[in-house]
């Protein structure tokens, strides 16, 4: 699961209601072309590399190839 997350706060399982541990950070990847906050909800996965990168984009900022339009 990827959420927005703020420091100190516990973050529970929808469904187990068990705390959720934090196993990864997204950090912003700058400079970007891209005007969308390095949030969530303005964020997509590249289909050749998997990496995520902002809807606005049409080339992924980390393999550099030009992504599938969103469906
Ligand atoms: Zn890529």
């Amino acid at each position: 699961m990827i959420i927005e997350a703020e420091p100190g706060i516990v973050y529970l399982d929808e469904r187990t209601g068990e705390p959720m541990e934090v196993v990864g950070e997204v950090l912003p990847l700058a400079p970007s072309r891209s005007k969308l906050p390095f949030a969530v909800e303005n964020l997509r996965f590249c289909n050749w590399c998997e990496a995520m990168a902002q809807r606005d984009l049409n080339d992924c900022p980390t393999c550099g190839r030009r992504m599938a339009p969103l469906g």
